[in-house]
């Protein structure tokens, strides 16, 4: 099997005394969707924390393109093009819409991505590049979030609830945008609360519950009640 873009390996992490992911290993290969699933509490967060930098791990435990990276500063991370649509979009405030998107490129990474590329993905950010951050809806700071991060050409981009807190109708607009985006041969990790719209889209999936992978593998290779039961932890399998 050629070499995963990102492995995680036996990953254990959490917060101080605080264990929250116990030997946790999952691979994204290049081109792939690797849907992120879990009930809340079960550690989503703290692996993509750690995968980015956020939360300290051991060296050996994240591989980026075959180096090991684990614990690396979070900004090393980013120049290593991985990159993360936080949850809550997180733009700056004070900011335009293009200066945020500017701000995404800051590491000059080259590739596909630039102001004219991600204003063609998203043509409402062209129309609002000059207001605040803050003056556009939910849906618009999520798509700025997004173009954000592809302003700095990651070859591995992380969607942390993408679309929590938006209307169906601009949800159904984000994700028709995503093709666009892994089609570049960008690979991509989804955290999803709607797990039936993250399965439809990833190419494989990993449950995690209570810190522990519980369920892995191809959406197809399931049944609804199987990943449900991982999810939950009704049984384990
Ligand atoms: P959610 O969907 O609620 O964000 P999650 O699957 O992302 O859930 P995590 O946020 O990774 O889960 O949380 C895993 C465990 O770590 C939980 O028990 C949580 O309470 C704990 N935790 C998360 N962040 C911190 C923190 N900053 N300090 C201490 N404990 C934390």
């Amino acid at each position: 099997m050629a070499e995963p873009l990102l492995a995680v390996d036996e990953l254990s992490a959490g917060y101080g005394d605080f264990q929250a992911l116990f030997g946790v290993s999952l691979s994204v290969a290049r081109g792939e969707v690797l849907a992120l699933v879990g009930a809340n509490g079960a550690g989503k967060s703290t692996l993509l924390r750690a995968v980015t930098g956020l939360v300290p791990c051991a060296r050996r435990m994240v591989t980026f393109k075959g180096e090991a990276i684990g614990g690396e500063a979070a900004d090393r991370i980013a120049r290593r093009g991985i990159a993360m649509v936080p949850e809550g979009r997180r733009l700056f405030r004070s900011l335009s819409v293009e200066e945020n998107l500017v701000i995404g490129g800051e590491y000059g990474r080259k590739g596909n991505w630039d102001l004219a590329s991600v204003y063609a993905l998203f043509p409402i950010l062209r129309e609002k590049r000059r207001m605040p951050a803050t003056a556009l809806s939910g849906g618009q700071q999520q798509m700025a979030a997004i173009g954000r991060a592809l302003m700095a050409n990651p070859e591995l981009l992380i969607f942390d609830e993408v679309s929590l807190g938006l209307a169906p109708i601009v949800i159904r607009d984000i994700y028709a945008a995503l093709p666009a985006i892994i089609g570049t041969g960008v690979a991509a990790i989804l955290v999803e609360q709607d797990v039936a719209r993250a399965l439809a889209f990833a190419t494989r999936f990993a449950c995690l519950q209570e810190g522990r992978v519980s369920l892995a593998g191809d959406p197809d290779g399931f049944s609804r009640e199987q990943i449900t039961a991982a999810y939950f932890g009704m049984e384990r399998h």
